[in-house]
């Protein structure tokens, strides 16, 4: 029986839980819930007493079969693990990796950002596998990001790396951004930000388009599927988005110039239509040379983050 390693992904309503072979194989994964009363004290003893039941049910021992634990936090992780606040959970002034080590036994335990967590994940068995040097792109509710040189996070000085969502990319925009700058991408390359730009677009036309049922409801999945049936107006909406998100890849391209561009979250359910139009643009913005990163998507869904963290601790 090889070694293990367990992947854990920390959400704000639920933690997921990955039990793997060190070789990537994922054996079994679970859930528990997210309790963020009395400022999230709850949430390692609550892992915790998961994996070690988790354990006993296998007959593994956690002292000898594994080779650690790995875990995803919801917010910037200094490279000590010293989590100075994650909102979506409680915590403030917290070490977690050192807690759920203790709560463990002392089994090894790391931790990083979400993001950056699940970019590693991706690398090491989903769409970036085979590959040592990437960046994932999420466009999810937000836009997150990761940055992966020489498979290892490149997490920064301050916890700020792999932010591709709040790097700016319009000058012509003039509402705040959650993190309080303006003209952001994931302003407009979030599903919240491509809905928000759809709405935009038909209150400024007058011409008929597929969106227009959906009213103010509309949401990015609408979005995509009538730029996809041909609807002029939606395939002006994504042309945007995508000319944005093009330009926030060239840029990266050609500060760390990774070998793929893995393209993840809800939106990447569009599947290659989405990639067809950001590439396009990311092509305009890099004329400098043909040799330079690709484009795929991301294969692991929600399991990037327990893939990742896992992989953390090998
Ligand atoms: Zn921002």
């Amino acid at each position: 029986m090889g070694m293990k390693c367990i992947g854990v992904d920390i959400g704000g309503t639920t933690v997921k839980i990955g039990l793997f072979e060190t070789t990537g194989e994922l054996l079994e994964k679970w859930e528990v819930k997210t309790r963020q009363e009395e400022g999230g004290i709850h949430i390692l003893p609550d892992v915790a007493a998961s994996i070690r039941e988790k354990a006993m049910e296998l007959g593994l021992d956690l002292k000898t079969d594994f080779t650690g634990a790995g875990m995803g936090v919801p917010g910037p992780v200094l490279p000590n693990g010293y989590v100075e606040v994650c909102v979506n959970l409680g915590w403030r002034d917290v070490n977690p990796q050192e807690e759920l080590s203790a709560l463990l036994d002392g089994m090894p335990v790391k931790s990083g950002n979400d993001a950056n967590v699940a970019a590693l994940g991706e690398m090491w068995q989903g769409g970036g596998r085979g590959y040592s040097d990437l960046i994932m792109i999420t466009l999810g509710t937000g836009v997150g990001g990761g940055v992966i040189i020489d498979q290892k996070i490149i997490a920064g000085k301050h916890g700020l790396g792999g932010e591709i969502g709040h790097v700016h990319v319009r000058d012509e925009e003039w509402e705040h951004c959650n993190c309080g700058g303006v003209g952001c991408v994931e302003q407009v390359g979030s599903a919240t930000g491509i809905a928000r730009e759809a709405r935009r677009r038909m209150a400024a036309a007058s011409e008929p388009s597929l969106m227009r049922s959906f009213g103010d409801d509309i949401t990015a999945k609408d979005v995509l599927d009538a730029a996809k049936e041909g609807d002029a107006l939606a395939l002006e909406v994504m042309e945007t988005v995508g000319r944005y998100l093009g330009l926030a890849l060239a840029s990266a391209s050609m500060i760390v110039d990774p070998e793929v561009f893995v393209i993840g979250g809800g939106v990447s359910k569009a599947g290659q239509f989405l990639i067809d139009i950001i590439q396009k643009h990311y092509e305009y913005f890099t004329p400098i040379s043909q040799n330079k990163a690709k484009l795929v998507l991301a294969t692991l869904g929600n399991d990037a983050g327990i893939y990742g963290a896992a992989r953390l601790v090998l």
